[in-house]
């Protein structure tokens, strides 16, 4: 039998895994939550920040909803994080409909609460679709905010970063100059926004580069959950959806638990090419939930570390 060179390609490749043998162990990671808005999901959230604990990530952090709408929410899970377990805990925070006094006065409760790291963000408009409009007495964007952060206390800073471009910037780049200005202002890392093309972020990391970025960028890794909300998410914030990922979702919406078995399948592999061109560090976007974020670690050689178990007794 004559195989083509296609053929040939992938036999080699199917030959070459397992992809995941020779994981190193020398990965390390951080996990994203969202405030609950129910005692049930309140339950929920601290299962599975229980369960990712003992993984010892660098640091959890907690969103903060459109308009300031979770202010409370995300202060209290927060400060919770940051009173009963050992884990670092970072708030997000953002410029919408707040003026500066409004805002520092927020951080400045998050640093009376021992809470040491932000993720400082502009935000989106209240309105889905709207155009993003800066309160007359606040932050204009987020490199404003960082900078307003680093007058008030020692924060360690995180910022967004977009591989794929935010769908407001003029060109690629401006949105590197905007990274540029945030990392100016004073920020520690950049996080970027989920991607589903190792490639992307290969291209965005060398530009950013180039462009005189040195601070790290930790690529943010989004399992799919539910396939037809991150498409509808994906198109809100220009990430490229591949057609092969729409076809591996097909016929799983009954099927929860196969559903996470591709889920975790996909992420993984996403993380493992990214680590294979030296990504060391990996934001999850949680949802919430424990188990695909473990899965995930796990087959990156990610476990346990010894006093981790407590961090969230
Ligand atoms: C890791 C991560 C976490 C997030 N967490 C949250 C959250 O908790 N809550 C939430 O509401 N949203 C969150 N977001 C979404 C984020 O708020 C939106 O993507 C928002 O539209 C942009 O926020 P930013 O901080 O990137 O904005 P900025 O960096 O300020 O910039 C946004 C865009 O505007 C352009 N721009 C900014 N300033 C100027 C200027 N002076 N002139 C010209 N163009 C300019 C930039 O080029 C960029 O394209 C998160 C995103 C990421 C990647």
């Amino acid at each position: 039998m004559n195989d083509s060179i296609h053929q040939r390609e992938e036999a080699r490749r199917a030959h070459d895994a397992p992809l995941f043998a020779d994981m190193a162990g020398d990965i390390d990671v951080s996990f994203e939550f969202f405030p609950p808005k129910t005692e049930k999901m309140e339950a929920t959230l601290w299962d599975s920040i229980q369960a990712l604990a003992p993984l010892g990530p660098r640091f959890v952090s907690v969103t903060y909803g459109a308009g300031g709408s979770t202010r409370e929410r995300t202060h209290a899970t927060v400060a919770r994080i940051a009173r009963e377990t050992s884990l670092a805990a970072a708030a997000h925070l953002t410029c919408v409909e707040a003026t500066k006094e409004e805002i520092d006065a927020v951080a400045e409760e998050y640093w009376a609460a021992g809470v040491r790291h932000i993720v400082a963000l502009r935000g989106d408009p209240p309105t889905a679709g709207s155009k993003y409009q800066m309160h007359p007495g606040g932050y204009e964007n987020a490199a404003a905010l960082v900078a307003g952060l680093r007058k008030l206390h020692p924060f360690e800073i995180s910022v967004a970063a977009y591989p794929e471009c935010h769908p407001d910037s003029a060109d690629e780049q401006a949105d590197l100059d905007n990274l540029k200005r945030k990392m100016d202002a004073g920020a520690n890392r950049a996080i970027t926004q989920f991607f589903f093309d190792p490639d992307h972020f290969f291209r965005f990391r060398d530009k950013a580069a180039a462009a005189g970025i040195t601070a790290e960028i930790v690529p943010g890794i989004m399992p799919v959950m539910n396939y037809a909300s991150v498409e509808r998410m994906s198109k809100m914030c220009g990430t490229q959806v591949p057609s092969w990922m729409g076809r591996l979702f097909e016929g799983l919406d009954d099927h929860p638990e196969a559903r996470q078995l591709v889920s975790a399948t996909i992420a993984a592999e996403l993380c493992r090419k990214l680590y294979a061109g030296g990504e060391r560090n990996f934001h999850f976007y949680t949802l919430n939930r424990a188990e695909l974020s473990y899965a995930i670690c796990h087959l990156l050689g990610v476990r346990p570390k010894p006093g981790a178990e407590a961090a969230a007794a």
